[in-house]
This record gives structure tokens, C-alpha cells and sequence, in this order.
């Protein structure tokens, strides 16, 4: 199991991560989702090793996580860490890079390994290039392959995805990720991007400020609809009062695009002020009573055109 307890730390005065408190049993998954800023990277790096707390501990099963101070070579054997700016050897090539840290003793199981990983990151038409003149989505695709060739313990990734195009995206995650379950690999992952986490994650945290505001399975965070800043991270997310919904209250309340539907009359009158195309449906930007909402839609509605609204009835508040 990997636990933080506590976790403090700061590069000058401010504090980066602020009492992080977190379990992870071995071979799950972890999603740590936050805007730019939250504290992600410098939470991976906290957890490989890479940094001296000001308080707290990390412990993988037995063994302390210790920061440079203790140790001679930062980050702990037992991981890889692939760095939002993975550090590749531009002037050897794609399977050379991947090679690097295999042990030559059996060359011929290590070329298959090689030609194994490369089949997996797709660049198997590119094993003898030198990484020199790859594009960058090719080069996160030899520096995931890289870190993975090593099979360690814990394998934590900084935004692994964010140079790849998207047509390539949902295989590879779907590659990476499975490939770690199976091998029994502990994954952490740092990302803004949702798609990264909700279909792989058993667990997401969810940073701000260096804090922890929100942890739980995707489908917890998803219901649970605490926070604007949690709601968010799952695309559009409307604030509406609860009055206008058919509630007695005035609270806010988180509601989802897709949740709305028009309906014959209700408290929610709205009037479009723009429809988006979304491929399989129409997103529909609106004005209310004090604000703005958005909601799906099958076709597209008119501007100024005038409809209600009310809660798929699916959804309750
Ligand atoms: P994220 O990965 O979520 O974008 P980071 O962990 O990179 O966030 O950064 C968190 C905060 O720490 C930011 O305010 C950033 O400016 C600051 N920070 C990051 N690295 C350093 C550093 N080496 N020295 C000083 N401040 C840093
Ligand atoms: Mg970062």
C-alpha cells in the first residue's frame, strides 16, 4: 500500500501541498486531477522521492520515501516517474531509448520486449529513427513505452497524454493503462483532463490550492456534486437555484447540461442565445432569470427562440 500522511511542502514560503492525507492499495489506479497550478506535479514528485518535506511521510508497504537529503540518487528504485517533460536521448533511436535501462544479458528477450512495448505505443515504424526528429506526441509515445519497459512497482505519469493527438488518445490510454492492471502496476496519474481518469481510476483526488477537496471513485465524485470545482472537471456544469427546479430553497444547485430537457411549462424559463454542435446532439447555450445555463438538446433551436425547462426525471435535487 502507498500512504501519505500529512503531507507538507514548499519550495520558498507558500505552501505547494498542504497536509495531503491519501492510501492507495497496490495495483490500483489513482487519478490526481487539478487545474494548472493545484500542485500535481510537485505531488508526484513528493511521492518519488524527488523532494525534502517540511512535514509528513510517504510510505510504499515498509519502505520510508525519502527525499535527496537521504538519499544519493533521488526517486525510489521501485518506481518510474515520467516526467511531464520526458527526458529521452535525442541522438540514439526509438528502440535504443526504450532498450536503455534493460539489461543486455539476454539480448534476444530484450529486442522482443522492445518490439512488444513499440506495438503497444504504436511506433513500430519508427524503431530505428533517432528521437531527434520525432514529433512531440512521438516522443511521449517512446518515453511512456521507456518507463514501462522496466515493469517497477509504481509507475507515476505527469500529464502522459498531453502531446498526443486525440485520434490517437483513447487507444493508447486504453493500451497503457491496461497493460499496467494486468501487469499488477500500481499507476498514478497527474492530469487535468478527465478522459485521463474516469474510465481507468478505482480512486481520483482532486487538488486546489495544494489541498485535497474532493477523493473518491469516478462515479463518487461524479454523483456527489459538492463542489462547483469537482463538477467542473466533468465539462459544463450549471449553478441554478433550487427554487427554479421545483425545489423550496433558493440553494445553488451543481446540475449537468444533460440532465435538462424542455418540457411544457415550468419555473425555468429560458431564452437560446446560441446552439453549439456536438456531433451527436446540440449544446445549448441559454439566458435565465439571473444567469446563463447551458443544457443538450437533439437539434438545434433558434436564437431568441423561448422554451421551459425542468429535470430529466431521472435526476433528483
Ligand atoms: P501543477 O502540476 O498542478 O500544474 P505544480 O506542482 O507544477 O502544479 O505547481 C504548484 C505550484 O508550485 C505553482 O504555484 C507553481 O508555480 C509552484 N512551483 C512549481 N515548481 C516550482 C519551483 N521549482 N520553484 C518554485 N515554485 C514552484
Ligand atoms: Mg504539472
Amino acid at each position: 500500500m502507498l500512504s501519505l500522511t500529512n503531507v507538507v511542502f514548499s519550495y520558498q514560503k507558500s505552501k505547494v501541498i498542504n497536509k495531503v492525507s491519501f492510501s492507495l492499495e497496490n495495483g490500483q489506479h489513482l487519478s490526481i486531477l487539478g487545474e494548472s497550478g493545484s500542485g500535481k506535479s510537485t505531488l508526484l514528485k513528493a511521492i518519488y522521492g524527488l523532494l525534502d518535506l517540511n512535514e509528513g511521510e510517504i510510505f510504499w508497504n515498509e519502505t520510508e520515501v525519502l527525499g535527496p537529503k537521504f538519499n544519493l540518487v533521488p526517486g525510489m528504485p521501485f518506481m518510474k516517474y515520467l516526467a511531464q517533460d520526458f527526458d529521452l536521448m535525442p541522438y540514439i533511436t526509438v528502440s535504443e531509448n526504450i532498450g536503455k535501462y534493460l539489461s543486455n544479458f539476454y539480448p534476444e528477450k530484450k529486442q522482443e520486449r522492445i518490439s512488444d512495448l513499440l506495438r503497444l505505443v504504436e511506433m513500430t515504424d519508427f524503431s530505428d529513427v533517432k528521437v531527434k526528429n520525432l514529433s512531440g506526441g512521438q516522443m511521449q509515445r517512446v518515453a511512456i513505452a521507456r518507463v514501462l519497459a522496466l515493469e517497477p512497482e509504481i509507475l507515476l505519469f505527469d500529464e502522459p497524454f498531453s502531446h498526443i493527438d486525440n485520434s490517437r488518445k483513447n487507444n493508447l490510454r486504453r493500451s497503457v493503462f491496461n497493460y499496467a492492471k494486468v501487469k499488477g502496476i500500481t499507476c498514478i496519474v497527474a492530469t487535468h483532463d478527465m478522459d485521463d481518469a474516469l474510465s481507468f481510476s478505482d480512486k481520483i483526488i482532486v487538488l486546489k490550492n495544494g489541498g485535497i477537496i474532493a477523493e473518491g471513485t469516478p462515479i463518487e465524485l461524479f454523483n456527489s456534486k459538492d463542489s462547483v470545482d469537482v463538477g467542473k472537471l466533468f465539462g459544463d456544469v450549471n449553478q441554478i437555484d433550487a427554487l427554479f427546479l421545483g425545489g423550496l430553497n433558493d440553494e445553488k444547485q451543481l446540475v449537468y447540461p444533460f440532465e435538462l430537457e424542455i418540457t411544457d411549462w415550468s419555473n425555468l424559463k429560458i431564452e437560446v442565445l446560441k446552439s453549439y454542435f456536438k456531433g451527436k446532439n446540440y449544446l445549448i447555450e441559454a439566458h435565465y432569470d439571473n444567469g446563463v445555463l447551458f443544457f443538450e438538446h437533439g437539434t438545434l433551436l433558434a436564437n431568441n427562440s423561448q422554451f421551459y425547462l425542468k429535470l430529466k426525471d431521472n435526476v433528483s435535487i
